[in-house]
């Protein structure tokens, strides 16, 4: 069974996938506890593997988002993987790259964001895209430590959202002392969608 949180189509709205859309399937549980964590990883409700599948067919995009909490915790995830495949869907990760699972290396798109709070449980060493939230000048050098150890394709700093309050010079500032990273544009914030 899958402890589930929410099931839901939207645009992906960070990284450089934002704008497509997708189908979110949000895992309950996470193995950090971020202070400022506002992510419900609560469990709602369980479905089968079957029942998940149905779900998520349930809804146009082809392409899914397995996120969380930390999806890489949940156990019965290769079936998973492996059966989304099967029925060519277009399979995109979101990790706090506190856990390397193996099934990783069979989806189709890993976005790691690794939290400044905890640098020592980042084990991740790949990924497509790297995030990490500017919520202060620190992040320069959190980012410099990211970018040495986790190999990325594309590395970007989001603004950090306190209550609403977008901090875009906090972010502006760290990146402008970056080598290599770009701003993502939380389009969901933005432009008012999920
Ligand atoms: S890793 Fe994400 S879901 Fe987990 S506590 Fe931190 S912000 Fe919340």
């Amino acid at each position: 069974m899958y402890d589930l949180v929410e099931i839901f189509e939207s645009l992906q709205g960070e990284g450089r996938n934002a704008g497509r859309p997708c189908v979110f399937v949000r895992f309950a549980g996470c193995n950090l506890a971020c202070p400022w964590c506002d992510t419900d990883v609560a469990r709602h409700f369980s479905l089968s593997l079957d029942g998940l599948l149905a779900e998520i067919g349930q809804y146009k995009p082809k392409s899914v988002v397995l996120t969380g909490g930390e999806p890489t915790l949940v156990a019965e995830m290769p079936e998973l993987v492996a059966a989304l495949k099967e029925r060519g869907y277009w399979i995109a990760v979101e990790t706090n790259g506190t856990c390397d699972a193996e099934w990783l290396a069979f989806v189709d798109y890993v976005s790691c964001s690794p939290k400044a709070e905890y640098p020592d449980r980042i084990v991740l060493r790949r990924a497509d895209e790297v995030r990490v939230v500017a919520s202060s000048e620190a992040a320069v050098g959190f980012c410099r430590d990211v970018q040495s150890r986790i190999a990325a394709t594309d590395y970007y700093v989001s603004p950090c959202d306190r209550a609403g309050e977008i901090d875009f010079a906090t972010a502006k500032s760290v990146l402008s002392q970056l080598d290599g990273w770009s701003l993502s544009v939380q389009l969901h914030k933005l432009l008012g969608f999920r």
